[in-house]
């Protein structure tokens, strides 16, 4: 499971009201309408103990809470929590619509909002001035946004494990974490990476990826291939682990290495400790010295050890350890575009849908705006029609072939159309 697509909405904000003071003896006192609530944002944060997007694969709708609507006696409504997501260390965040990749979430803890909440409209008292002691409208609140995403992980884990099939390399990862991976006498067990925490002695832990066997020609296709190499692209240090009971391991490491140099430069980068495995079952002692004099000859570092007897592992994880808090995890040369669509609630569009003799107009702005409006208020009704003018809308009727007469419909409204009755020379009060 390393490519989901999830579908988000953010929570639109709570509209405004429109309310009065209530004074003894006075029949209507000043405005008092509170504002709406915030609608809560959609944040993708990740987290270093998650290690798959399987989770994502079974709910794949992720709605924030709506902000609440204001209340009488200027009353804020309650701001909607956000809704948080969390995902593995290494995930990529792509916009289907767009096929941007809009975010990649490196670090423990890197978080970014890929939906904000839609801001809470504003209640009648906000809308007094000198002129405007009354007013008898307020605002709706901002729409959510809905997008749909892609995520992928490409993981990134502290230690990657190199090596031919049957080197040892889930075995080692068996003795030095918690995980227990499948183990087997034959060749491309580990058919996805398989994952260990190794605990450090202060508490927290890093993270192993024991990567499947990659064998000669894996860069033209033959065996597991490539697509699991994109998993050892994203790590700060590599063992190569090779299997001291073949008849060549210098051979073997060498053909892992040209592998690692046909996938590209990245990859061979990348610096590596290397772990003569299976001593246990090793009679030649001097093939042994021979094998770990060419690697120290080489400036390299190199241990011996059995993985599956355990010894020598810990001198090696010890080292593995230290490494991991030296090197800084390097940089993956992803692009991240700007993401012009998290923040961006302007559903302002419309339509207008003809249906024999009844224009209906169809948007979320207008929409919104006449849910919030007064159908008795003849203000409040004034006003709307002055915004409905300033949007197009009324431009748009009159275009649409409209004659007088004609029903138009929005949201809970439906009026005769005259052409002249759009109240042009009325303000709004
Ligand atoms: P991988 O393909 O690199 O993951 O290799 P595995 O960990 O699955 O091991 C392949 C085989 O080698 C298994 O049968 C293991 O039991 C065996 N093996 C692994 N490490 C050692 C070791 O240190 N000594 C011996 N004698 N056998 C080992
Ligand atoms: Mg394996």
């Amino acid at each position: 499971m390393d490519k989901v697509k999830i579908n988000i909405i953010s929570g639109s904000g709570g509209n405004g009201i429109v309310a009065w003071r209530k004074e003894k003896h006075v029949p209507k006192g000043g405005p008092a309408g509170g504002d709406g609530g915030h609608g809560g944002s959609i944040v993708i944060i990740a987290e270093r103990n998650m290690t798959t997007l399987i989770d994502y694969k079974y709910k794949s709708l992720f709605v924030a809470k709506n902000g609440e609507q204001g209340g009488q006696k200027n009353m804020h409504g309650a701001n909607a929590k956000d809704l948080v997501l969390k995902v593995p260390c290494g995930t990529i965040i792509r916009d289907v619509a767009t096929g941007k990749i809009i975010g990649d979430l490196v670090n423990d803890g890197q978080s970014m909002v890929v939906a904000t909440g839609g801001r809470g409209g504003r209640g009648n008292s906000r809308f007094t001035s000198s002129t405007r002691r009354a007013p008898q409208f307020c605002e709706p609140g901002e729409s959510g946004i809905e997008r749909e995403l892609e995520l992928e992980l490409k993981l990134i884990a502290d230690v990657g494990l190199l090596g031919m099939p049957n080197a040892g390399k889930s075995t080692f990862i068996s003795v030095i974490s918690a995980a227990k991976p499948k183990i087997a006498d034959y060749p491309f067990t580990t058919l996805i990476p398989n994952l260990g925490v190794v605990r450090k002695p202060s508490g927290d832990g890093y993270l192993v990826a024991d990567i499947p066997g990659l064998i000669e020609g894996a860069s033209e296709g033959l065996g597991l291939g490539h697509e699991f190499l994109r998993h050892v692209e994203r790590t700060r240090i590599l063992v190569h682990i090779l299997d001291m009971t073949e008849e060549d391991p210098i051979n073997n490491y060498n053909i892992i290495n040209n592998e690692l140099a046909k996938f590209g430069s990245r990859l061979s980068d990348i610096p590596q400790i290397v772990a003569l495995n299976k001593i246990d079952a090793v009679y030649d002692e001097e093939k042994i010295e021979t094998v770990k004099k060419y690697f120290v000859d080489n400036g390299q570092d190199v241990f011996v050890m059995s993985a599956a007897t355990g010894n020598g592992t810990k001198e090696l994880v010890y080292f593995i350890t230290k490494k991991v808090e030296e090197i800084p995890l390097p940089d993956f040369n992803i692009q991240v575009e700007e993401d012009d669509i998290a923040s961006n609630h302007d559903d302002s569009g419309f339509t207008i849908v003809e249906d024999y003799g009844t224009f209906t107009v169809v948007g979320g702005k207008v929409e919104r705006l006449a849910s919030v409006t007064d159908l008795e208020n003849h203000t409040a009704v004034l006003r709307l029609q002055n915004i409905l003018k300033a949007m197009g809308v009324m431009d748009a009727l009159a275009q649409s072939g409209i004659q007088d007469g004609d029903t138009v419909k929005l949201g809970q409204f439906a009026f005769e159309y005259y052409k002249d009755d759009i109240g042009e020379e009325e303000n709004e009060r």
